[in-house]
């Protein structure tokens, strides 16, 4: 059976979907329920009343993330609407429950507007303990998650942004370390000026590299000043040259950083490159260039990323989302900020550093995992991802004062995790 049909059948065994509600709570004598809803649920509404906090002890409401999407870009799909993007929300709550134990219901609008959409999420705050924006196209994803961020008092995240351009950073923090190359010199050259990249190259700067080192380019080639044909968001990375190709912008560059579509990179235009080049190129299913095709450009001095789970370094948002919502929601984090993001990716270049337990390296059929070219950032399925990523977080949330309740002491709460 090929993929597609084993997938149909994976999805249709009964029950149809992948997810479904489980109680918590006993459930079995006439007194449980009435402790469960009416007459016994009046307290603890009364006391939510009084002090709208009391929410996260009498409710799943910390526990519970809003994984939110109009099917707008959906990976791979495209604008496919909301109805059809539901496989892949209830798919992202599968995700963020295997790895983080943090429970979702996937929230699909048939809404094609920024209003509309900020409206109707804005208005889910009492349920939730944090957003997950997900597949919501550019440019229109940037002002939804800025407007819902102001105005709500719980994480908002658009993962198709943040997540690539946490995990991406880890990356490069380790890849400039491994080449002795400091961020702020890193020339960096963007494929791509859509969500991900944006956001990337924002986080980028936000990690120590220099703002006026990065060329980006989209489907015209290299965006510059003199382009009439920008958004502001594209305006704010738009260089003062003269333009040019892709391939223009990639000579003697140090750093490529593709999140645009498959095989728009010829090994040539790789060999252009600086010496000891980092090329992340991060297109799905198919990158900007292969793995092989770019490592056999070069000779043997290039430090590759992709998307993909069949070669070294693959950057895949797992490695983020369910660690980063997991310290937030711990803490009872009113948003996500520039530091939690931060803390984030350093926890995972640090993590990369660290010796691999063999039970991780079994899981990748027992090829060697050690810190170097072929491994800059942690596997997706190391577990201890999640005992360095969610302190790290939660750590940085109460540092810079987003955290409602306080971690008294960060090593129980890693045991507590553990657990
Ligand atoms: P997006 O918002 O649609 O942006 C796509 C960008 O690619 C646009 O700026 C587009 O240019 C540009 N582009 C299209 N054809 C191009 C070409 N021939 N040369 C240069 N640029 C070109 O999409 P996104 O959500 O940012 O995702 C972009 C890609 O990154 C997808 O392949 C996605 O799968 C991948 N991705 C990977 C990861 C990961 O590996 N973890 C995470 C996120 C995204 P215009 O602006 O001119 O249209
Ligand atoms: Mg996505």
């Amino acid at each position: 059976m090929g993929i597609d049909d084993e997938s149909r059948e994976y999805h249709r065994s009964d029950p149809p979907g992948k997810i479904e509600i489980a109680t918590t709570k006993p459930t079995n004598t006439q007194r449980d329920l009435s402790l469960a809803y009416s007459p016994g649920v009046a307290a603890p509404c009364r006391d939510i009343d009084e002090n709208p906090d009391d929410a996260f002890q009498y409710t799943a409401k910390g526990n519970l993330v809003g994984v939110v999407s109009n099917g707008s870009a959906v990976l791979g799909l495209g604008d496919i609407g909301a109805q059809a993007s539901k496989p892949v929300m209830e798919g992202k709550g599968v995700l963020f429950k295997r790895f983080a134990d943090i429970d979702v219901f996937d929230i699909e609008l048939d809404l094609d507007t920024a209003d509309g959409i900020v409206e109707s999420v804005a208005a889910m705050e009492p349920t939730f303990g944090g957003i997950n924006l997900e597949d919501i196209k550019a440019p229109e994803c940037f002002e939804i998650e800025r407007r819902l961020s102001e105005r709500m008092d719980i994480p908002v995240f658009h993962d198709d942004q943040h997540g690539t351009a946490i995990i991406s950073g880890a990356a490069l923090l380790n890849a400039a370390d491994i080449t002795d190359k400091s961020l702020e010199d890193l020339q960096i050259v963007f494929s791509g000026a859509g969500a991900s990249a944006l956001a990337t190259a924002k986080f980028y700067v936000s990690l120590g590299a220099t703002k006026s080192n990065i060329t980006m380019c989209d489907s015209s080639g290299i965006i510059t000043e003199d382009r009439e044909d920008l958004n502001s968001h594209k305006q704010e990375f738009a260089s003062d040259v003269d333009g040019g190709s892709l391939a223009d912008a990639m000579a003697g560059a140090d750093v490529f950083v593709g999140l645009s579509v498959g095989g728009i990179v010829s090994q040539e235009m790789v060999r252009s490159m600086a010496d000891n080049p980092i090329v992340f190129a991060m297109a799905n299913p198919d990158p900007e260039i292969s793995y092989e095709d770019a490592k056999a450009a070069r000779d043997d001095d290039v430090i590759v990323a992709t998307g993909r789970s069949d070669y070294p370094n693959m950057v895949n948002n797992v490695l983020g989302f369910p660690f980063i919502f997991r310290g937030a929601l711990d803490v009872r984090a009113t948003g996500i900020n520039e530091e939690m993001k931060r803390a984030a990716a350093m926890a995972l270049a640090d993590l990369a550093r660290k010796d691999v337990p063999d039970a991780v390296v079994k899981a990748y059929g027992d090829q060697p995992l050690q810190f170097g070219p072929d491994y800059v950032i942690p596997k997706p399925l190391d577990p201890r991802v999640l005992f360095e990523v969610a302190p790290a977080v939660a750590e940085a949330a109460v540092d810079s004062g987003l955290a409602r309740v306080e971690i008294e002491d960060i090593d129980s709460y890693t045991e507590t995790l553990e657990a």
